[in-house]
């Protein structure tokens, strides 16, 4: 049973909307957390089929150790012991036309020792290209999700780096630091969904100040087990969580949100509402375009999705371990990211394009049956891929076939690596980008939310207050940026805004 009204209603259980319930609850207010899906986490979850446990987006959480964001959030619920974090050390495989590599994660300097090897000429650019990476990490690691007003007037002495890089592409350092085009193209492996030319040099700073300090974390059992820890750090302080229920509606008087409507029409009222949806379901559908400014819409259509993907699932009785294969295989079977990039960007899939292979069983055996295993192969790909999958009925013959077809080519490319792959599969389903919109509600089955270019990074990215009082953002659309440790940041950073608003009040 519902009450009739509540402290703060929280839109969506994704990271973001699960992190600042939590700390919420924890701080005694009351707190409902509505999830129109069966199961908590958005893109952080698994599903099980047949004895395999798929993750059905994210695979790796960054930010679990005692001083990470992740960490930290999980002690102050004392939920941190119901929870096991296995820390990842093995080698990932990177595969390129004519030169491949593997290192661990954890040892970016291994890394480094091979491209040198590989580009002797570009070794002392190299290293130019990596302190500059490392001093902006370490100015944003030290700014943290928040920065005191009275010390506006000093970020430029205290953050040099992160003034001076904010506009950057990873394209143009490369460009000041590097002659070879294909060294570029090998540096540039992340983040995936941009080419160089567009990729923020700060978000790319984030990823290898994250991974290089602590390393990455495979939850055990799944993803699904991290979004599980969440609920009872919610559960724990009385915090409710609602499966199966969605939003149709907030609730406005007067600029002032007053509480939501269901699915079912009940309406529950609520002094804050948190949203963890998409922005343009939470401002155009949630609260309607007659509550907001036209400056306001304007900024909403200014921004720019980040692609979306198609993820293939398999379940195999191949033994991946004796044959020594990586339980994460990076493939670019072009050096030109940029021009893959324009043909997913006009909707369609080219010929030639990269793909990541996950094994999550090979990290932690309990994803799979014994002697079998779980893999998972991911690519980016347009939601308008030729007029939304040739679909004028989203779900008819013409979009089986192209799934068919994307899972067909996706399979004859893994083989390259995996001989005999085709035979040994027992399992395969796919996600295509209208699947990851259905099951989240993402616009667009949008990755990331926002693109990770330099205008929508860090304070180019939402605010998580909103004009509309009472009302706040959270998750991969708001400041900070996309990814689990990010949106985690965004929750902890709303939660603390209404505790304050709370005091003050
Ligand atoms: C394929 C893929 C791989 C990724 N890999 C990684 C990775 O390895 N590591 C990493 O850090 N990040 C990764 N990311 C990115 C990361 O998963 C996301 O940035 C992050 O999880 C987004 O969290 P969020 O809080 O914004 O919520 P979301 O995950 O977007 O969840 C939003 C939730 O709100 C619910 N909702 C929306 N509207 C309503 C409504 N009206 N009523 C009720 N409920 C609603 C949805 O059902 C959903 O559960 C990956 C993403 C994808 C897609």
């Amino acid at each position: 049973m519902t009450r009739e009204k509540y402290d703060v209603i929280v839109i969506g259980a994704g990271i973001g909307g699960l992190t600042c319930a939590s700390l919420l609850a924890k701080a005694g207010m009351r707190v409902l957390v509505a999830e129109q899906s069966s199961r908590p986490g958005g893109y952080v979850g698994s599903f099980k089929r047949k004895g395999f446990t798929f993750d059905s987006a994210a695979h790796f959480v960054t930010g679990c150790h005692e001083d990470g964001v992740i960490g930290k959030l999980l002690r102050e619920l004392k939920v941190e012991r119901e929870i096991e974090f296995i820390k990842v050390e093995a080698p990932v495989r990177f595969i390129f036309p004519d030169f491949e590599f593997s290192f661990s994660l954890n040892d970016l300097e291994g890394a480094e020792r091979i491209i040198k090897e590989r580009f002797p000429r570009e070794a002392e650019n190299l290293d130019r290209y990596k302190e500059t990476l490392e001093r902006i990490g370490q100015d944003i690691v030290r700014l943290g999700s928040s920065f005191p007003v009275w010390k506006i007037p000093f970020f430029p002495m205290l953050f040099p780096s992160l003034l001076k890089y904010r506009n950057y592409t990873v394209r143009k350092l490369m460009d000041k630091c590097f002659t070879n085009e294909k060294l570029k193209t090998i540096l540039a492996i992340s983040p995936v969904t941009v080419p160089p030319s567009k990729a923020s040099l700060l978000m790319a700073a984030v990823m290898k100040a994250e991974s290089q300090e602590a390393g990455i974390y495979y939850p055990k059992r799944g993803m699904q087990s991290f979004a599980d820890v969440l609920v009872k750090g919610l559960r724990k302080y009385k915090g409710e969580l609602l499966l199966n229920t969605l939003i149709t509606k907030i609730l406005i008087d007067r600029g002032r949100v007053q509480g939501v409507e269901l699915a079912d029409g009940r309406r529950i009222k609520a002094s804050y509402i948190v949203s963890n949806a998409s922005l343009k379901q939470t401002f155009y559908k949630l609260v309607g375009k007659e509550h907001l400014k036209r400056r306001f819409i304007k900024r909403i259509e200014k921004k720019e999705l980040s692609l979306s993907c198609f993820i293939l699932y398999l379940g195999v009785d191949l033994d991946l371990e004796s044959l020594g294969l990586n339980f994460r295989i990076n493939v670019y079977p072009t050096y030109d990211a940029e021009r893959q990039y324009k043909i997913w960007k006009a909707g369609e899939i080219p010929e030639e394009f990269s793909f990541i292979i996950s094994v999550s069983s090979l990290i932690d055996p309990t994803t799979a049956p014994k002697d079998k295993h779980t893999l998972i192969i991911t690519t980016a790909a347009p939601y308008h891929y030729r007029e939304d999958w040739g679909a004028k009925d989203r779900r008819g013959a013409e979009y089986r076939r192209r799934k068919k077809n994307i899972m067909e080519r996706l399979i004859e490319k893994a083989e390259k690596i995996i001989p005999d792959l085709s035979s040994h599969i027992i399992y395969q389903e796919a996600a295509t980008p209208l699947t990851l919109e259905r099951k989240t509600l993402n616009t667009q089955g949008a990755i990331y939310g926002l693109a990770a270019t330099p205008e929508q990074i860090g304070p180019g990215r939402f605010k998580n207050k909103t004009p509309i009082r009472g009302l706040y953002l959270v998750g991969h659309y708001t400041y900070l940026a996309h990814g689990i440790g990010a949106v985690t940041h965004s929750g902890r950073a709303v939660a603390d805004m209404i505790v304050k608003r709370e005091k003050q009040r």
